[in-house]
């Protein structure tokens, strides 16, 4: 059997149109193809390996738990969930965990424990669930619903019903919106896939007030920003702005499925037995490889290490713009960086990660006009410098295609 590119359009979906590149090995931060070419890699995974590929703590996470049990469904606790939980209760604002597999799957239980707290507690008014446009929440009908992009909600017949929209980082129009009747907030602490939209101090903490003048919960979707992405454990606490729920996904798991939504004791009381459940969630091997992923990260040195690391991808990224003045903005917060394109290069952004693969560069976009960076939170300087190198290349041949 011949294992390549081809193949994938004769045996998958066609949901996905992935490049021809196959890799086949990981080690930190570069990555080789079923060629051997080696890559450079600044994409981790889409802001999930965040300690980049088979770090040592983790390998040994995944073998040592996956000699002694793989599986046991939630009719039994188990020993890595319960110390994990334990950690992620200790490390934030929660006091209660629900482990999930994916992003969506922990935003899923997130607006189901809203709707059900608000059903309880007030009535069925209160329902609406208020998000923001361009915002990503998952794929999950229900969660790219509230999710800001019609162009992944519509053609799948009837919505789940009661979720309004508005602009990230305008608080006029969200006052105009929330009521008594609003339910609960979705919202990302910085906008991932719609373009690395950092909150502005006074929007933020003004939906938090206005969350709780009408008594509505606030959800914090990071799993995008998570698990030291932004240099904080968790970017709320770099914004002094606290959630009533928070999901996590992404780099909880380094590369392992997991996600999870943490609340308070009050909150998290109107998930009674038997009313939401995963099958898999809680899997004793992903909670081993998630809990030795989260004690890397939870460290000092790593988490400031980010901002170091932030601080030369901005300097060596201004250093590129300032010979070849491509991109009008270098935005994000830690290691998830965009760089916006500029006016000539308007939807252009897939250009340059196409022209840095090539050179042996892994990087990402974030919507049309956006070149996203999320690398390992412990990729070495030197490889920071060789990537740059490289993309200095790609800017180089994007410019010159469209000179
Ligand atoms: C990636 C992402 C999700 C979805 O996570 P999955 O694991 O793909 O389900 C949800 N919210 C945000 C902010 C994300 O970046």
């Amino acid at each position: 059997m011949t294992i390549n590119r081809a193949l994938f359009d004769e045996v998958m979906v066609p949901n996905y149109a992935p490049s021809a590149v196959i890799p086949v090995k990981g080690e930190g931060s570069r990555v080789w193809d079923q060629e051997g070419r080696e890559y450079i890699d600044f994409a981790g995974g889409i802001a999930v390996n965040c300690l980049g590929h088979c770090h040592p703590a983790l390998v040994n996470a995944l073998k040592e738990q996956g000699e002694k049990i793989w599986h046991l469904s939630n009719v039994m606790a188990n020993e890595p969930a319960l110390r994990l939980a334990k950690k992620l209760v200790d490390a934030t604002f929660a006091d209660k965990v629900y482990f999930a597999n994916s992003g969506a799957e922990a935003n899923e239980a997130a607006l189901k424990l809203a709707r059900r707290w608000a059903l309880d507690t007030v009535g069925e008014q209160k329902s609406q669930i208020i998000a923001f446009n361009k915002g990503f929440h998952g794929r999950t009908f229900f969660t790219v619903t509230v999710g800001g992009q019609t162009a992944y909600s519509d053609g799948f017949g009837p919505k789940p019903a009661d979720i309004v929209h508005t602009d990230y980082n305008d608080l006029e129009s969200f006052k105009a919106l929330i009521s008594d009747n609003t339910c609960a907030v979705m919202i990302e602490p910085l906008q991932g896939e719609g373009g690395i939209v950092s909150p502005t101090a006074d929007f933020i903490k003004g939906v938090r007030a206005l969350c709780d003048q009408h008594n509505a919960l606030l959800i914090f979707d990071e799993v995008q920003t998570g698990v030291g992405r932004t240099g904080d454990l968790y970017a709320y606490q770099g914004l002094d702005v606290t959630p009533d729920i928070l999901t996590t996904a992404k780099a909880l798991g380094g590369g392992f499925p997991i996600g999870a939504m943490i609340t308070t004791t009050e909150i998290a009381k109107h998930l009674k037995v038997g009313t939401h459940g995963s099958t898999y969630g809680g899997n004793p091997l992903a909670c081993a490889v998630a809990e030795a992923a989260f004690d890397t990260v939870n460290t000092e040195t790593v988490l400031s290490g980010v901002k170091q690391k932030e601080a030369l991808f901005r300097e060596l990224l201004t250093t590129i713009n300032d010979k070849y003045n491509v991109f009008s903005e270098i935005r994000g917060k830690g290691l998830l960086i965009g760089a916006v394109v500029t006016e000539q290069y308007k939807g252009k952004a897939k250009e340059f990660l196409v022209a840095a693969t090539a050179h042996g560069l892994m990087s990402l976009v974030a919507g049309a006009d956006v070149v996203r960076f999320t690398p390992s939170l412990v990729i070495p300087d030197t490889d920071i410098r060789e990537g740059m190198a490289r993309f200095e290349k790609a800017v180089a041949d994007v410019v010159k295609a469209n000179a």
